[in-house]
């Protein structure tokens, strides 16, 4: 059954491109993300060249082509990926590089043109038309794209409304809709460049749902099992401000003054934490969702200092952080609230799920010695609970830092989260 097969090869290009470029994002700190956006703008090519020419038959008559359903269905869950990961200043980079490069190889092709050609041999000549072709579609979806990505901003912080941290839900919802739209779009310039008719409109849409499912499922598998958390916090951001990112209405000194995070550990800073800490709370409140906040000191860090020196403290206190920043979800964040007191805010942690990260937490920074084994620290945490504890920020974090006291004096080294049994020592 050729149709079943088409399926099964179609999963498999999936697998191969999704696995390919995770793979590069994933790398981005180590080789930069150059290399990323290059190997997306390499796909670009093939995919408006597949979706302009290359059509494949699916079960119940579906019709679609690999170049939309693979490739640009794949293109934009990377960009999502790559938003979630890092943030609408770095996702407008490709949107535009993809647009500029697709106008410059429109302009250069007409040009081209003009030349003489000699055949290289009797049966190769140029083929121009197949040129105009691509090159109107690329512009044309590249310029659907732009949109696309704004939209898809916006919708996707917009989820965490209706799914609250539900990441799987976040990703399938957004993808539908956006891909959605764009087969609408996109089908526009189709029929007007290849007069492609109503079966490849409706058989496109039926491929990039199934698509959208089956990314959003590796995406989810990506980021829970192949990311760490880190101190980032991002607020609901607003339908102006995003345009204005994507847009480079922004200018970049203010987005420098806005990155927030703290120099030696990379968690987010004590003014980020005044910021987004806040209207986390409040959000949380507002919808009825539970949220945790732990602050964490660390114990006898004088000492440590004293013992071993500034400069191996300041490593140990760059350790800590990882630590904290790999301990909690994808979607905690970290933020360096003095010199040794890190403070992590965890939406959507339930009582027991905050008890759970706070002991995790304790226990990593107490397994992680630097250079040598005698070079540990331990930490004491205080944990509070929105709304059991209180339903606003400044309470809820004068509670934790109470606890934090509390377990001091019961000896360091421990969680209290206002719960009686939790006395757990070493
Ligand atoms: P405890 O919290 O257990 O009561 O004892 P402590 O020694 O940690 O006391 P405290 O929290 O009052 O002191 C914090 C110490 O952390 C003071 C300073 O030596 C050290 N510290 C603060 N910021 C930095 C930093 O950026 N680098 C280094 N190396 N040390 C720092
Ligand atoms: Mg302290
Ligand atoms: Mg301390």
């Amino acid at each position: 059954m050729p149709e079943l097969a088409n399926l099964l090869l179609l999963v498999g290009d999936a697998l191969i491109y999704f696995g390919a470029l995770a793979a590069l994002l994933r790398l981005r700190r180590r080789i930069g993300l150059g290399a990323f956006f290059c190997a997306l703008g390499v796909m670009h090519f093939l995919e408006t060249y597949l979706a302009s020419t290359y059509y494949v038959a699916l079960p119940l008559g579906v019709v679609t082509s690999p170049g939309s359903t693979v490739l640009f269905t794949g293109k934009l869950m990377m960009l999502l990926l790559l938003y979630i990961r890092e943030d609408a200043v770095v996702v407008r980079q490709p949107i535009y590089g993809l647009l500029f490069g697709n106008v410059l190889l429109f302009g250069l092709a007409f040009v081209m043109r003009h030349h003489t050609l000699v055949a290289l041999t009797p049966g190769h000549v140029a083929d121009f038309g197949f040129l105009n072709t691509m090159g109107a579609l690329m512009v044309w979806g590249t310029a659907v794209l732009f949109f696309d990505c704004i939209l898809m901003i916006l919708l996707y912080e917009r989820t965490r409304t209706w799914f609250g941290e539900r990441i799987l839900a976040r990703l399938a919802a957004t993808g539908a809709l956006i891909l959605s739209f764009d087969q609408a779009a996109f089908f526009i310039g189709l029929h007007a460049v290849t007069g492609a008719g109503l079966p490849v409109l409706i058989g496109g849409w039926i491929a990039k749902m199934g698509a959208v499912a089956l990314y959003s499922v590796l995406a989810t598998v990506y980021l829970v099992h192949f990311e760490q958390a880190v101190g980032r916090r991002r607020d609901e951001p607003r339908i102006w401000d995003v345009f204005d990112i994507l847009t480079y209405r922004e200018r970049y000194e203010d987005l420098l003054a806005r990155t927030g995070s703290d120099a030696l550990t990379g968690a987010l800073d004590r003014h980020s934490l005044e910021a987004h800490g806040r209207r986390a709370v409040e959000h949380a409140a507002a919808d009825g969702r539970s949220l945790a906040l732990l602050v964490i000191d660390i114990d006898h860090f004088k000492e440590f200092n004293d013992q071993f020196g500034h400069a191996a403290g300041d490593h140990m206190l760059k350790r800590i952080a990882a630590e904290i920043m790999a301990t909690a979800r994808v979607t905690d964040y970290t933020y360096r609230f003095g010199g040794e007191e890190f403070v992590v805010i965890a939406d959507g942690a339930k009582g027991d799920d905050a008890r759970g990260l706070a002991e995790r937490i304790r226990r990593n920074i107490a397994g992680a010695a630097v250079r040598d084994d005698a070079m540990r620290v331990t930490a004491s945490i205080g944990v509070a609970i929105c709304p059991s504890d209180a339903t606003d920020y400044d309470t809820l974090f004068d509670i934790a830092d109470k606890r934090l006291y509390e377990a001091k004096a019961a000896g360091r080294d421990r969680v209290v989260d206002g719960r009686p049994d939790l006395r757990q020592v070493g």
